[in-house]
């Protein structure tokens, strides 16, 4: 089959023949529809140091889908033929320290589809039983292979009560948005949204920030909310000026989900920014299985088009490298790839 494939250790993706993946006895075999390429496929692309000191070539990249089962292993319960399903790229160990304690996604031993193991930017693709999430029919393929970003913003909204209080959210790439959207309709009494690029504090308008800022401007912020800053920060860009100001943005006894993965060490003045604050800090990685994969759910079908407008490409297969060039240009918010006419 055809497949996307990190073939060197080196810059660029391409296409290339590849063995159909078989499933295990408590495997599941998809036939893949659409797929979204994330930041990280990105990432991979670049070959960014991140990358060439965590991908082994060759491999098939890509972790975000939806398609139909196509076959399962003789173990398997829960899908049947023909279902159609995305699923959990975060492949835990089952039996270390946080898998046996219902925390999956720290797991210590975690395998990350498209990163670890064989990914899904190709015809099929290969997920164990327990990973694979049923689509509920309201929620269109574009929506449903984007779970694994949108589960990011949900599980980082969700780290703390937003409800009534008023959110900033630093950083509007794609999972920023998303998060933007799910403030919206759940129930943030005040949205501020910051992000450098002006097509995104765009989309973050349409998303229903109240106030959109080009830079984290602590006076602006603070004078917003009731002067003494937001009740809760999610900061999503990983950028370590952005992530000093934002601790300046938040009130006393405020709450920090941290989810932006900055490139190196962040200098924070510990007792000021921190301490004395009575602040509570919160890392955010990959989803909660599967309270996180519930929450987005239910919020699709509550709101199946909610995320609409951040899907700016549709692309076939073959053009993937647009959509990567579109993506680090900045034109790009979410690139979908269609791979019904991929070689099976
Ligand atoms: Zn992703
Ligand atoms: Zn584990």
């Amino acid at each position: 089959m055809q497949a996307i494939i990190k073939a060197r250790p080196e810059v660029g993706l391409e296409l290339a023949d590849v063995p159909r993946p078989v499933p295990g006895p408590r495997d599941v075999l998809v036939r893949v529809s659409k797929t979204g390429i994330c930041g990280t496929d990105r990432h991979i692309y670049e070959w960014d140091a991140w990358s060439a000191g965590r991908i082994k070539p060759p491999l098939v990249t890509g972790h975000e889908f939806v398609g139909i089962v196509e076959d399962t292993g003789v173990a398997v319960r829960s899908v049947r033929p023909g279902d159609r399903v995305s699923g959990e790229g975060h492949i835990g160990c089952g039996y270390c320290y946080a898998c046996r304690t219902g925390q999956t996604h720290i797991c210590e031993n975690v395998d990350i589809l498209g990163v670890d193991i064989t990914g899904c930017f190709a015809p099929y693709v290969v997920l164990p039983e327990s990973n694979i999430w049923k689509v509920d029919p309201a929620i269109p393929d574009d929506q449903a292979c984007l779970f694994d970003p949108f589960g990011n913003a949900m599980h980082t909204v969700m780290a703390q009560p937003i409800s009534g209080r008023q959110v900033l959210v630093v950083g509007c790439g794609t999972i920023g948005l998303m998060a933007v959207g799910i403030l919206r309709v759940g129930g943030a009494n005040l949205v501020i949204a910051v992000e450098p690029n002006p097509k995104k504090r765009e989309l973050a308008k349409v998303m229903g920030a109240d106030i959109v800022l080009e830079r984290v401007d602590a006076k602006t912020i603070k004078d917003a909310t009731d002067r003494g800053g937001a009740d809760v920060v999610l900061e999503m860009s990983g950028h370590p000026g952005a992530i000093v100001k934002a601790f300046d943005c938040v009130r006393n006894a405020g709450d920090i989900a941290l989810l932006g993965i900055p490139p190196g060490e962040v200098s924070i003045t510990w007792a000021e920014q921190i301490i004395f604050k009575g602040l509570t800090l919160r890392g955010i990685n990959g989803r909660r299985m599967f309270q996180t994969w519930y929450q987005c759910d239910r919020f699709f079908r509550q709101h199946p088009t909610l995320i609409e407008p951040l899907i700016t490409h549709r692309l076939p297969f073959d053009e993937f490298e647009k959509g990567i060039k579109a993506m680090q240009d900045g034109s790009a918010c979410k690139v979908v790839l269609d791979w019904t006419d991929a070689k099976t």
